[in-house]
């Protein structure tokens, strides 16, 4: 079953808006088994990184799930430390080398490493125009960072994949990004499991029939906002994905918005040293 939803990106490509985030899956069996169950459920895109340590066993899963690769949209990302014009253009090859893939479809900055950024960019528009890397975007950026490359790129970014759940809702950052037509991604968009036990979203719940990891889905979905939950359990990777029939109402999703506390799980792009 594939009825999950694709957005069409700045640069004319698709993508779904609902993948697989694989972050703290181990390399090895557990992060190809994940990625081969998800593919064969009907997910159609993997979020890895670099840093993750597991793109190895996700090239495995992508080969064994059967699944054509040109159906398949793979993002990877750029590390903090292999930031630079050069070392950008090695880091890529390693993790295409690593992936044993021929082009990724999504390449990111994983954080905006104020002294490097704008020389990664470069190096992922020079890659992107060599027919390596489908669509180029960011993660981790503010609008201040965005506002700055924008100065030196010749290409904006087609997405900015950043911590986004009920307690960090994000709407400043959704609406610059928007004017530019630079969608959102949420990561941690579960929230790790933090706003499960919220009362609304526990109503919510009970109403749909559904549970709380789907309703905070959902609502990111009908935000418009492209989301990658991570789950290496079948069930949950199942569970994750079926959130297409049914439709929070109008004032569902402005009492949601109650819920923002702006708070963080992660660090603070503002404030990363790292
Ligand atoms: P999530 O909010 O996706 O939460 C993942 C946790 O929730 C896991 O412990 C998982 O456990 C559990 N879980 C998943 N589904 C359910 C469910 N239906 N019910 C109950 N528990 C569930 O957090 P992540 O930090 O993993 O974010 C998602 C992805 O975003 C990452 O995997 C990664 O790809 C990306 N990311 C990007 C970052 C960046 O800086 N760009 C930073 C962090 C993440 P289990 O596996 O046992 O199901």
């Amino acid at each position: 079953m594939n009825n999950i939803p694709r957005v069409t990106l700045r640069d004319g490509k698709s993508m779904p808006q609902l993948g697989l985030g694989v972050y703290a899956i181990s390399d090895g069996d557990e992060v190809s088994k994940a990625v081969s169950f998800a593919l064969q459920e009907g997910y159609r895109s993997i979020d890895t990184a670099s840093v993750y340590g597991n793109e190895k066993g996700v090239g495995r899963g992508i080969r064994e799930s059967g699944i054509p690769r040109k159906e398949i949209f793979l993002t990877t990302k750029v590390w903090n430390n292999e930031q630079g014009y050069e070392s950008t253009l090695e880091a890529f090859q390693r993790s295409l080398e690593r992936l044993r893939l021929d082009y990724v479809d999504l390449y990111l900055i994983h954080w905006a490493v104020e002294a490097k950024y704008r020389d990664t960019w470069r190096a992922m528009e020079k890659l992107q125009s060599d027919g390596l890397i489908r669509s180029i975007g960011v993660s981790n950026f503010q609008i201040r960072h965005l506002e700055n490359l924008f100065q030196s790129s010749v290409t904006k970014p087609v997405l900015n994949q950043v911590e986004l759940h009920p307690y960090l809702q994000q709407y400043e950052l959704q609406a610059f990004c928007s004017r530019h037509t630079i969608f959102l991604e949420a990561w941690a968009p579960l929230s790790r499991g933090r706003a499960f036990k919220e009362p609304l979203i526990v109503e919510l719940a009970g109403k749909y029939g559904k549970t709380p990891a789907q309703i905070i889905l959902r609502w990111e979905i009908q935000r418009g906002i492209i989301t990658i939950p991570k789950s290496s359990n079948p069930a949950r990777i199942q569970e994750n994905s079926d959130i297409f029939d049914f439709e929070l109402g109008q004032e569902e999703m402005e009492g949601m918005k109650k819920l923002d506390q702006h708070y963080r799980i992660g660090t603070d792009p503002d404030n990363m040293n790292f």
